[in-house]
């Protein structure tokens, strides 16, 4: 906050403009601004780049005292701190990447009243000797940036912040801003419970990223659908591909190398001084691939980062986008890319199958996935869908793949019952189980040594579908499986089982419309994104 001399910094406006350079504040900006400013709670919501920050760092300089900022990522404060003072903003933070005496120097900045903001983790601000420090300062308010991490669901939840509501308790008469670009009515509810946020004004910005061009392509041979897409339209652009195993980020990283594309790793499992090496090397050099699991990402602000490749299927919509919205951020046309197969379905449901957690966190992660294969599947605008996730109503957007190359969507019905039938007289008939591989032979009348070795080729239904690809079975596997009309086993093996809703299937009371891929749609473009 400000000190006495400087009181015509009060007026948030001409704080925007004299400390920080910009005309005029955007979206809700302002309106967050001077509710806090004024004293009250808030929530705000806001996508990756809306401007989040500029909501609690402008009241902290309108308000007497210094503005606490909670924050998860210790990696990310030096940044924010520096960038801070370079605008002549007195800031500092607390975290154990300091030595005492530094840490020291900060503690008397900050009860001599010298400080306008500072940035602590939130298990290092939940000790009594934080706390006993903050009782001894002036504090402007609270703000809890990355307020979904006290979501028990979401995919960055952080035990620490659920001690937060402490806060409130403790200092009741200072405003609370809590700060979160992930914002599906559940999440939202979960903040507001969690952290005491009844009374708080809730500011909701649209969720749209217009200037993201989302596509979704058919997964057969990643790497190279991956190269073609990065040097066929993203040659010499920074940009982040995700995996969802660090072996595969190594072996990926490693593969574009070979192919004369800079990129690096990034994963929980690299010693830290790797992991900050090529973190501080993506930010400041340019066209570099970061290769990573979701450890990377929150909260990275590098503006031109033109693409974002998932070569895995994420585990929810929520994570898809908060990933892909990392792309973009200076407004500039950049591309979210996703390649999604049969596998995909088979192995993210096998790993909630297996994961630790009860009942009810195996279907939450099961309506979750479901989610996001409705995405992957659907025959509509890619943003109405995603933007829908989020509550939000919209318009086909002209942006995105469907709405660029419209897959087809032709009747499945027959095909599916073919399939469902298979699985059904396998079990019925045999007492057997089989994975996609098998099933699709068995459709197409394959004779191979496994069909032979079961007598497959006596089933009535061998070679029923040899009308159909095998790209095309395993696009209608690939749907049935999303769209929970097959299971994948419990055993680990991919094993298809019937499912409850596979009866109304095979008696013909329900059509089934399916999609698939448009042939362009599947080759790699040329032309580069608008
Ligand atoms: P978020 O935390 O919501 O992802 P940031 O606070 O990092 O977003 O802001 C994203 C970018 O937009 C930053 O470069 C910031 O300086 C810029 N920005 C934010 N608000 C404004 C504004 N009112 N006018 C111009 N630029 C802004
Ligand atoms: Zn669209």
């Amino acid at each position: 906050g400000t000190n006495s001399t400087t009181t015509s910094r009060a007026d948030p406006l001409a704080l925007l403009q004299q400390v920080f350079g910009y005309e005029r504040f955007r979206g809700h900006q302002q309106a967050a601004v001077e509710h806090v400013v004024a004293g009250g709670d808030a929530l705000v919501l806001m996508p990756t780049g809306g401007g989040k920050s500029l909501c609690y760092q402008v009241p902290a300089l309108a308000r007497e005292g210094t503005g606490v900022v909670v924050s998860p990522l210790i990696a990310l404060m030096q940044d924010q701190v520096d960038a801070l003072l370079e605008l002549g903003v007195r800031a500092a933070y607390l975290n154990s990447s300091q030595t005492l005496d530094e840490a020291r120097a900060v503690e008397r900045a900050f009860v001599a009243g010298e400080l306008d903001l500072l940035y602590v983790a939130p298990e290092r601000l939940l000790t009594e000797r934080c706390l006993a420090l903050l009782e001894r300062g002036r504090i402007a308010l609270f703000a809890i940036d990355e307020a979904h991490c006290v979501s028990q669901w979401g995919h960055d939840f952080r035990p620490e912040y659920m001690g937060l509501s402490l806060l409130h308790e403790r200092w009741p008469d200072v405003p609370r801003i809590a700060l979160t670009a992930t914002a599906t009515e559940a999440t939202r509810q979960e903040i507001v419970t969690r952290l005491g946020l009844e009374a708080a004004a809730q500011f909701v910005s649209s969720f749209d990223r217009p200037n993201i061009r989302y596509r979704i392509v058919e997964k057969n041979d990643v790497r190279r659908q991956l190269l073609g897409f990065i040097q066929g339209e993203h040659a010499g652009d920074a940009g982040i591909v995700y995996c969802l195993s660090r072996a595969k980020v190594e072996d990926t990283a490693e593969y574009l190398c070979g192919q004369g594309i800079a990129a690096l790793p990034y994963h929980a499992g690299l010693p830290a001084e790797v992991r900050a090496r090529n973190q501080s090397r993506f930010l400041r050099e340019d066209g570099l691939v970061m290769v990573a699991t979701i450890a990377f990402g929150m909260g990275i602000d590098k503006p031109d980062v033109r693409f974002v490749a998932h070569i895995d299927l994420p585990k929810s919509v929520e994570g898809y986008y908060q990933e892909t919205g990392r792309a973009g951020r200076d407004g500039l046309p950049s591309q979210a890319w996703l390649a999604y197969g049969l596998q995909d379905v088979v192995q993210l449901r096998r790993m909630i199958d297996e994961s630790d957690g009860d009942e009810q966190h195996k279907r939450r992660m099961g309506a979750q996935l479901d989610a996001m294969l409705g995405l992957c599947e659907t025959v509509e605008c890619r943003r109405t869908r995603l933007l829908a996730y989020f509550g939000e109503a919209s318009p086909a957007c002209g942006n995105c793949d469907t709405c660029l190359e419209p897959p087809e969507a032709w009747d499945g019905t027959v095909a599916a019952q073919k399939v469902l039938s298979a699985v059904y007289r396998l079990w019925k008939e045999r007492g057997q189980r089989f994975g996609a591989g098998h099933i699709i032979d068995v459709l197409r009348g394959k004779k191979n040594a496994r069909i032979e070795q079961y007598g497959h080729d006596a089933l009535s239904v061998f070679g029923v579908g040899a009308d159909l690809s095998e790209r095309d079975w395993r696009g209608v596997l690939r749907q049935l499986i999303a769209h929970s009309l097959l299971t994948v086993d419990h055993e680990g093996y991919g094993t298809l089982t019937l499912t409850e809703g596979s009866r109304s299937v095979l008696k013909g009371e329900r059509q089934l419309m399916l999609r698939r891929e448009s042939e362009r749609a599947t080759r790699v473009r040329e032309s580069r994104p608008r």
